[in-house]
């Protein structure tokens, strides 16, 4: 299947292109040329498919034409080696926790699946050596350094703001050794990014590496997000609850939410989705309003949402033929305060014995507050509360208990290269690769 860019400048360009390049050469962004219908009787035996099946047939519907069924049922089984629970909060409110993969959020699912497949189109071409840049203010760091650890054919150079990550975030990325490199950087997460930035322009290091990026629009770490809204389904049907299901999802860069649209358009039967946002309310406003505008972000204690210029925007307009109409007809929104959050964390701990990490306290609120009697409502909890101890703890006056997972990468010693911020001394790094 071809990949035509959300610009529409330049012509469409295959799978494995569109997953090398990440970024489409009119700086739009990929997107899949058909969006298969599943049929009917996959919908009526989906709650006796095991989450890796149905991931499977998600994934032969925009990947099969490009990569061997035997392939790709490998891809996904590797990629989904965890569970994605559904599990009551309330009477009609349910929390698809994505957090027991290896980092403890979901941005494991796309991480992992897209380390595999680039790592397929590596060994199908001989290329030899591939290196993944990337930039990251914590949290994107760990998931690709994690997803791409012992990937044959890929290093990876996570590069990070020198003492402006958590702890805990920096040991998911700096304790792994490996094919996976953490470079320290005396600067800011704009310096690290805008070093990877002049790492791709650069003719010289292009000559001498083949670079590319795992940035979150990536079409193979976007569209595999799809995988667990059909597995979540499946979940309510089990139990006889999938009617009028309505789907919440906190939303910083609207990739997840976007994988969610594209579920439906495959004809998941969802009734309506509700994005989240902390007080980084660009979309929520476009809502209200039909004018988008970015501004700056702003720092909340939902730090992996504060974007404010969300990417997959674009997605969202061209998945719905530039109509705010079609747009506000399936999405709604919701915006809420630090103060809210820490209120929402707090209240549902006390009256329901459920613990949120403050990204997904933003999903159940704004499910709460929106849901109608007679729907079902899932909200998506992104991370592990223990991700957020701090903060969490602060809340709620207790101590938290920190999975096994996450002391592990606590135990393990921190390596990481450290780097100056200007571009000669990365450059100079590449090359002697
Ligand atoms: C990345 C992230 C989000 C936002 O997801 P988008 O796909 O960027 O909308 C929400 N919660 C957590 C914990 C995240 O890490």
């Amino acid at each position: 299947m071809n990949y035509y860019s959300t610009n529409k400048k330049t012509s469409a360009v295959s799978l494995q292109e569109a997953v090398v390049k990440g970024l489409a050469a009119d700086k739009g962004l990929f997107m899949p040329a058909t969006v298969e219908t599943l049929p009917q009787e996959f919908y009526d035996s989906i709650d006796t498919l095991s989450f890796q099946e149905t991931a499977f047939r998600v994934a032969e519907a925009f990947f099969g034409e490009d990569v061997p069924a035997d392939v790709l049922r490998q891809i996904v089984c590797d990629t989904l080696n965890f569970d994605v629970p559904l599990v009551r909060v309330t009477e009609d409110v349910y929390s698809l926790e994505l957090f027991h993969g290896p980092t403890l959020a979901f941005k494991d699912v796309g991480a992992r699946f897209m380390a595999r497949l680039l790592g397929y189109f590596i060994r199908k071409e001989r290329h030899g050596q591939v290196d993944v840049l990337v930039a990251t203010s914590g949290d994107t760091g760990s998931a690709v350094a994690n997803g791409f650890l012992g990937v044959e054919g890929i290093r990876v150079h996570v590069l990070y703001p020198q003492g402006k990550v958590s702890e805990i975030q920096e040991k998911q990325f700096t304790t792994l050794g490996r094919n996976i490199t953490a470079i320290e950087v005396d600067g800011t997460f704009d310096d690290c990014q805008a070093l990877v930035k002049a790492a791709f322009m650069d003719e010289e290091l292009n000559r001498h590496l083949s670079l590319t990026s795992a940035n979150s629009i990536n079409v193979a770490r976007f569209l595999p997000q799809a995988f667990y809204y059909f597995y979540a389904y499946a979940q309510l049907k089990r139990i006889g609850k999938a009617q009028n299901v309505v789907v919440c999802v906190p939303s910083g860069n609207f990739g997840n939410i976007t994988a969610g649209l594209f579920a439906k358009k495959m004809g998941l039967p969802v009734k309506r989705f509700i994005a989240a946002n902390n007080r980084n309310d660009i979309f929520y406003r476009y809502l209200q309003t039909g004018t988008y505008t970015p501004r700056p972000s702003i720092a909340t204690i939902a730090n992996a949402m504060d974007v404010g210029d969300p990417s997959n925007f674009a997605r969202i307009i061209d998945l719905y033929g530039n109509s705010h109409a079609a747009i506000t007809a399936d999405i709604s929104g919701a915006t809420y305060t630090d103060e809210q959050i820490r209120e929402t964390v707090a209240q549902t701990w006390r009256t329901s014995g459920y613990l949120l990490d403050p990204h997904g306290a933003c999903g159940y609120r704004a499910l709460s507050e929106s849901l109608q009697p007679g729907e079902t409502g899932i909200f998506l909890e992104t991370a592990h509360p223990a991700k957020f101890l701090e903060t969490v703890e602060g809340i709620v006056g207790e101590r938290v208990e920190v999975p096994a997972k996450l002391q592990a990468f606590m135990k393990g010693e921190k390596r990481s290269l450290p780097m100056h911020k200007d571009f000669a001394s990365f450059k100079r790094y590449l090359l002697s690769l």
